[in-house]
């Protein structure tokens, strides 16, 4: 963290008037270095999957958030300490203090552990402090007035489920599909004493991806099938166990994971988080406990990846969240959330038609006539007549009032509700752990290198270019070759300051992965070395195959080894 906020890539927030817990400023290289990760996550979901991004507001009406269940239930227990007055989580002291699985615990029981545990402030036993709930999400008024309340959204997922007619009607009324969305989340958390980890303002990248609840089969499966990942299976936590590799394919079969669409994206976020840089030895999918896991979900599996700082840190969450969504924005809002999934074949049915005596039901209730019919149309009568209700009150008609007939009609398909898979990446924990375990001290010819292993395609900084020395049109040929490269997408950094050595060091510290050498060979064959990071090793090239040859390196369509070749 030392290097990252020394060469700019985060900053606590406001410094100048004291930065505030939970904010962090991304500098040059770290807003890069986000821009690039954010890309790569776009370059699966969006590009290969075919999910496209929306872009919703960060504040959004309280209707929303009632609907959603965040209003009542987003909280997290809280204590205050009685000596020192410090707000603490009360699930994380208890589970720093040895108590596995706080965070199932009722606030009683929490309470009841609490109590002689000591203040991670004054150190105090907290005694009698009693746990409370208190809500995550930031409140806001929306206009003058204050007539309207607003709530920063503390995810971008409901914005994809107000979204949801539309986005069916985008995707042409036909399952499964999904739309993506990467954004600010806010939550006020209790205590925020984790840098990156717990943010109040953080990046999300969310996909909902609505399939049909008896086809859970994801079409392209056969590309994750054979695709093998760490999992820490339910059975496998409650024995104490270490996670175990298994293929996609395996645990499906195994009924370990619950469908072919959560192993998907478990396959899916592995080589994404690998691809950004995360040692694939430090990461793992653990599956939630039963009693851990939202009531409605069917399944749910967190990639945690190993912090030396933090220790097993949630990165992304991957849910089967049924129709749990749609169902309670459909109540709420009134809106049909259904899509119509028409037979392969129409059905016959025998379907019972109820039809009302008009002519006598008219003339006795006027005004209600109408609804009454339609309502008896929808009742169960029983022998004698049928009891309905409308507008609140009930009417009783008599069975002679009305003609029951069997038909046999054609029913061409159903109203289905979708459920949602939901992979849910947090941005900056995945910057954290990427920055973490690429970055490495070793010692090279008696000094001690810093080195960010970060994979080119997130790399901030491409390709370094350096005149050896700045004189005898050595710097003209080198910035000539900086800005070919730039117009080639190609982010490069001209740098002609200090001993070479150094200003290979200094890149190798912001994780540059090539630097380009401008030396005086250049002048004579117009050849320059390429040397990579990693190895330093070196190899020269023409400059007019320097494009070609960065951006394969780049894209990872060919290594340094095959170049050398
Ligand atoms: P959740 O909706 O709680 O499952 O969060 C989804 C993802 O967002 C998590 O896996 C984290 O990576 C990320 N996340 C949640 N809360 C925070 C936070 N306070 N700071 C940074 N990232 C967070």
């Amino acid at each position: 963290m030392e290097v990252a906020r020394r060469r700019g890539f985060v900053w606590p927030s406001s410094e100048i008037y004291g930065s505030i817990a939970g904010f962090i400023d991304y500098g040059p290289l770290g807003a890069m270095l986000k821009r690039n990760v954010e890309n790569l996550w776009r370059s699966f979901y969006v590009f290969q999957e075919g999910y496209y991004e929306i872009e919703c507001p960060t504040v959004g009406n309280e209707a929303i958030f009632v609907a959603s269940g965040h209003v009542k239930e987003f909280a997290d227990k809280m204590v205050q300490c009685p000596h020192c007055g410090e707000y603490l989580r009360a699930d994380h002291i208890a589970e720093e203090n040895g108590i596995e699985n706080a965070g199932t615990l009722s606030a009683e029981a929490l309470q009841a552990a609490l109590y002689e545990l000591p203040c991670p402030s004054c150190k105090e036993p907290l005694g009698e402090a009693g746990v409370f709930a208190f809500n995550l999400m930031f409140q806001t008024t929306i206009g003058p007035g204050s007539q309207r309340k607003g709530y920063l959204r503390p995810e971008t997922a409901q914005g994809i489920f107000t979204d949801f007619s539309r986005l069916l009607r985008f995707y042409r009324d036909k399952l499964p599909f999904g739309a993506v969305q990467i954004g600010k989340s806010y939550r006020n958390e209790i205590s925020p004493r984790q840098g990156m980890i717990r943010l109040r303002e953080f990046s999300q990248a969310e996909a909902e991806i609505f399939v049909h609840p008896d086809r859970k089969d994801h079409p392209a499966f056969h590309r994750y099938a054979d695709y093998t990942a760490p999992l820490l299976t339910i059975a496998r936590q409650l024995d104490g166990q270490e996670p175990a590799a298994m293929t996609m394919r395996a645990a499906v079969d195994e009924g370990v994971i619950a469908n072919e669409y959560v192993a998907y994206y478990i396959a899916l976020t592995h080589r994404i988080l690998t691809a950004i840089g995360v040692d694939p030895v430090k990461l793992r999918f653990r599956q939630h406990l039963i009693d851990e896991r939202a009531h409605y979900a069917a399944d749910c599996w967190d990639a945690e990846v190993y912090s030396g700082r933090f220790g097993w840190v949630e990165i992304v969450g991957i849910a089967d969240r049924t129709n749990y969504d749609l169902r309670s924005h459909a109540g709420h809002s009134g809106t049909s959330m259904t899509v119509f999934m028409p037979y392969d074949e129409p059905k016959r049915v025998v379907k019972r038609r109820i039809t009302a005596d008009m002519g006598v039901l008219g003339p006795r209730y006027r005004g209600k006539a109408k609804a009454i019919a339609d309502a008896l149309a929808a009742s169960e009568p029983g022998e004698d007549g049928a009891r309905v209700t409308v507008d609140g009150e009930e009417f009783f008609i008599p069975a002679d009032l009305y003609q029951v007939r069997e038909e046999e009609v054609e029913v061409r398909g159903e109203e289905v509700m979708p459920h949602v898979i939901e992979p849910s990446y947090g941005i900056d924990r995945m910057i954290y752990v990427a920055l973490e375990h690429s970055y490495a001290e070793e010692e090279v010819e008696g000094e001690i290198r810093k080195v960010l292993r970060l994979p080119p395609a997130v790399a901030p900084i491409q390709v370094a270019v350096f005149p050896l020395m700045n004189r005898d049109g050595l710097e003209t040929v080198a910035q000539t070759i900086t800005e070919r490269l730039t117009q080639c997408r190609i982010l490069a950094q001209y740098d002609d300051s200090g001993a070479i050595g150094r200003r290979y060091r200094r890149q190798d510290e912001v994780g540059t992965p090539f630097a380009v050498t401008v030396d005086y060979e250049t002048l004579e064959d117009n050849t320059v070395t390429v040397r990579d990071r990693d190895s330093m090793e070196q190899v020269r090239i023409p400059i007019e195959r320097l494009p070609e040859v960065l951006s394969a390196l780049i894209s990872g369509a060919a290594t340094f080894r095959e170049i050398r070749a």
